[in-house]
């Protein structure tokens, strides 16, 4: 009788591996290094020989495993089971990652994007709370994003839909972006936005300040400082720019939950580590920006599952693949 998932969240240092039985709890975890060297090749071996070691050490025949899920950076081709740029991975040419563990196991094999991950295991088992439509914005040193509708993850005609962090938010005076273009949320709206508008708008500012303090002085700053200076010392200028991150972010939120109506809008990523600071001040003016009937029912949470977030995400997209 199959019951259990093989949970795998690959990262560019290592991959979180988990094995859930069937009421999502997992009930082993570990970690294997992620080895980049020849233009890693060798990490979809090691990720195997990890699984099959977990399945030797618990004497677990392959019969129990229900499937097994994967979590990865990069672009998937979700028909040829590929991923390729997946550039902390080294794989900037094509690597048949799903050939490779269906030879080893013969059991299902599901994989997606680590962003869209993340927002699937929030869903599942975080501040989602299992709502069928959900979308999760992640504001770390870029910003991702991952939406799921009627409880799938939806992927878009070329796989990159939840690009949430490219949105085009400024126009007057746009910063560019790393992609590429100007402007976008993410140059605003990430760790790296915060600092970005704690440089940009420091002559906007006449008042006393700490934080205008230390970057006249040349200090580094960062999202984590501005946040906390704001929260703990109200310090005026760190108040003045999350009060411009807050709007820009608002008015993405505000774009994607009139257009979705999502049960839930859920941050995620080193900058919702503010919490309800983050998340009141977002939602006021994301109330200025919504249709009354969306305000009423799209809620802003936080997300709660940290790191594990992928984990639940890949054992999850085993369950929705079978579905299908
Ligand atoms: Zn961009």
């Amino acid at each position: 009788m199959s019951k259990y998932i093989v949970a795998i969240d690959l990262g560019g240092t290592s991959a979180k591996m988990g094995v859930l039985n069937e009421n999502a709890e997992i009930i082993d975890r570990w970690s294997v290094p992620t080895d980049i060297s020849q233009e890693g090749t060798l990490i979809v071996p090691n990720l195997v020989k990890a699984v099959q070691a977990f399945l030797n050490r618990e004497n677990i025949s392959i019969e129990e495993i229900k499937g097994i899920g994967l979590g990865t950076p990069g672009t998937i081709n979700h028909e040829e089971g590929t991923v390729v740029s997946a550039y902390n991975l080294n794989w900037d040419k094509v690597q048949h990652v799903r050939d490779q563990f269906q030879k080893a196991f013969p059991v299902p094999f599901f994989m997606d994007n680590d962003a869209n991950v993340a927002a699937l295991g929030e869903q599942w088992q975080g501040a989602g709370e299992q709502a069928d439509n959900v979308v999760m914005v992640t504001l770390g040193t870029g910003v991702g994003g991952g939406v799921v509708i009627d409880g799938q993850l939806v992927h878009g005609i070329n796989q990159a839909a939840g690009e949430i962090g490219h949105m085009t938010i400024e126009f007057h005076d746009p910063i560019d972006c790393t992609c590429g273009k100007k402007g976008c949320l993410e140059t605003v709206a990430s760790a790296t936005g915060a600092v970005n508008l704690a440089l940009k708008h420091i002559d906007d500012f006449d008042g006393q300040s700490e934080l205008k303090s230390m970057i006249q002085e040349g200090k580094d700053i960062s999202a984590y400082l501005i946040f906390k200076t704001a929260e703990d010392n109200k310090d005026a200028y760190a108040l003045y720019v999350v009060d411009l991150y807050v709007d820009y972010l608002a008015r993405a939120l505000s774009h994607i939950a009139n257009t979705l109506n999502p049960a839930k809008l859920i941050l995620g990523g080193g900058v919702s580590g503010s919490g309800e600071f983050l998340r009141s001040k977002v939602e006021n003016y994301f109330k200025l920006y919504t249709f009354s009937q969306i305000k009423e029912t799209s809620k802003i949470v936080i997300a709660q599952l940290g790191n594990d977030a992928g984990m639940f995400g890949a054992a999850q997209i085993v369950n929705n693949g079978l579905k299908k």
